[in-house]
């Protein structure tokens, strides 16, 4: 698909050149371009910030007619019309507040031949509301108007995925509604699963995938043992921001709407210039603290995962994950919003296990919300697994650690550390006695996480905290030992007990993990 012999390839380099003033595609915008302007569907992974949009406003201009471009916010929809009225292309939106006589003006150039309309953007929920535009653009379709529609954010279909919009599975009608119109699914991540499901759902079993490698070469990711307590998370965040990354910005992920009010004051107090993000922050309060950081007033912003779409800053110097992520999917694209600009980023997480019994009660009534939880937990505890193996092998792609360039901790570390399995089958006997002996005593056999390594710590007293944690989460992975949610009327509570491999009584199989250790000789 990147040939430049397609009967359009001449006039789309010129656009690209005289009406876009870009001197040149980036990876994969031109093999979208060709497959979209041959009438396939097609599905494109790209990074944020790769260039996504010109996948579907160069096809526009070039195939004149009607672009439908579906996307998620309203924010984002018009950033585009500002960028698109620069470039002098018509582009227009129709939303809640449109007035109506541009209401009428729009619907009137979907069916015209002689309008200069190239693109129109609608949310999911205009579109399912409105069933006069649905009637004007199968109108339009009936002229063969209606050259394509893109949808951005394309993952959203997909339950499975991590941004699930029930808005957007009313998108399903497009291609039984709009024939032989091609479709243009957008995403920055999306697995194999999510793109099959994306697929069935808007009926386009058939569409090309075009995905661009998920590798952010200047990202450095590193993962850090959590600070047992409040005071000494502070101190090793404040010395990060104020030294290392001194002026520069930033983003910190953290679980919960008290615990961004809470770290933004702390930091605050220790001359951090932060300021917290929210769902629940007023819409204008959200622009106002957006605004300060985009223009350096502030330098970290302490958000919940609602800070994110449609955030393009291009000299995001770090993201930090003050506890883990709910899953890789979020990780790569939460992370990924460091280093646009192609500098050197980092990208740090902060691990304790704690912090993944927290998270898996928030999402244990997500369809494979613990699953992917899991694997989350997988790429942090991984001692002897290059960071970027771990995301590629989530993304289905092969990647060796060589190609890696020492851009993560694990890569960094390797010629100081060894690496070696130990079995851990005595901690397995020592945690199924606990769980088994919890059991007769409360005759329910309900132990959380917590507790259990401080049982554990009592068996084996001279083994760290850490370690110990280490085991539990290891044991968790392998199906020893497994996550039990217990539902009140107030919360989510998990518990530990026997997974399907920990059950088995023959009790010879034997559980290993592995660990590294200093090398001898290495400073
Ligand atoms: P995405 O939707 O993938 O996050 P955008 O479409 O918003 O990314 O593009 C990000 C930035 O890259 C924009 O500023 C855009 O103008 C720029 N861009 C896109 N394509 C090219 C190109 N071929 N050459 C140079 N800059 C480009």
């Amino acid at each position: 698909w990147e040939l430049e012999t397609y009967a359009w390839s001449q006039e789309t380099r010129r656009i690209l050149t005289e009406i876009f003033k870009l001197e040149d595609f980036r990876p994969m915008q031109r093999s979208v371009i060709n497959v979209v302007m041959s009438k396939e569907d097609c599905l494109v992974i790209m990074s944020t910030g790769s260039g996504k949009s010109l996948c579907y406003q160069l096809p526009a201009v070039l195939s004149k007619g009607i672009t439908l471009v579906v996307s998620p916010l309203i924010s984002l929809i018009e950033d585009q019309l500002i960028q698109l009225k620069k470039l002098g292309i018509e582009a227009a939106t129709l939303n809640q507040s449109t007035a109506k006589d541009e209401v009428t003006r729009i619907q009137n150039a979907l069916t015209n031949p002689n309008s200069n309309l190239r693109l129109l953007y609608v949310t999911p929920e205009k579109l399912a509301k409105s069933k006069r535009i649905m009637n004007k653009l199968e109108k339009s379709t009936e002229l063969k108007l209606l050259k394509l529609i893109a949808i951005d954010e394309v993952h959203c279909c997909s339950q499975w995925g991590h941004d699930f919009r029930p808005d957007y599975q009313f998108l399903n009608i497009l291609k039984r509604q709009f024939k032989g119109v091609p479709i243009l699914g957008l995403t920055a991540t999306a697995t194999a699963n999510v793109l099959d499901d994306v697929k069935s759902i808007l009926g386009i079993q058939g569409a090309i995938t075009l995905r661009a490698g998920f590798n952010r070469s200047n990202l450095y990711y590193e993962v850090r043992e959590k600070p047992p307590t409040n005071e000494a998370m502070l101190e090793d965040l404040t010395s990060l921001i104020n030294d290392r990354f001194r002026d520069q910005s930033g983003i910190i992920y953290c679980f919960s709407r008290k615990e961004c009010e809470d770290l933004t004051r702390d930091l605050r107090n220790r001359g951090v210039k932060a300021a917290f993000y929210h769902a629940y922050l007023e819409s204008d309060q959200r622009t106002k603290v957006h605004e300060k950081w985009l223009f350096g007033k502030v330098n970290v912003i302490v958000a919940t995962v609602a800070f994110g779409m449609g955030i393009d800053k291009p000299d995001v110097r770090y993201v930090i994950h003050h506890s883990i992520a709910k899953s890789m999917e979020n990780y790569y694209q939460e992370s990924g919003r460091a280093g646009r600009d192609g500098k050197p980023a980092f990208c740090i997480l902060y691990y304790k296990i704690g912090d993944v019994f927290r998270q898996s009660t928030m999402v244990c009534s997500e369809k494979t919300g613990t699953a992917n939880l899991y694997s989350m937990l997988s790429y942090t505890i991984r001692v002897n697994d290059c960071r970027r193996v771990c995301i590629a092998e989530h993304f289905d792609e092969t990647w060796d650690s060589s190609w890696c360039n020492k851009m993560c901790d694990v890569c960094e570390k390797s010629q100081k550390f060894e690496f070696s399995e130990v079995d851990i089958s005595e901690f397995f006997a020592e945690i199924k006695k606990i769980i088994i002996q919890q059991r007769t005593e409360t005759d329910q056999g309900r132990i959380t996480g917590g507790k259990l390594v401080e049982l554990i710590g009592k068996k084996f007293k001279n083994t760290s905290r850490v370690y110990l944690e280490q085991v539990v989460a290891n044991l968790i992975l392998q199906g020893f030992l497994q996550e039990d949610f217990h539902f009140t009327p107030y919360s989510i509570i998990s518990y530990i007990v026997l997974g399907a491999r920990g059950k088995n009584t023959s009790g010879t199989e034997k559980c290993t993990m592995k660990v590294q250790k200093v090398k001898i000789g290495s400073s």
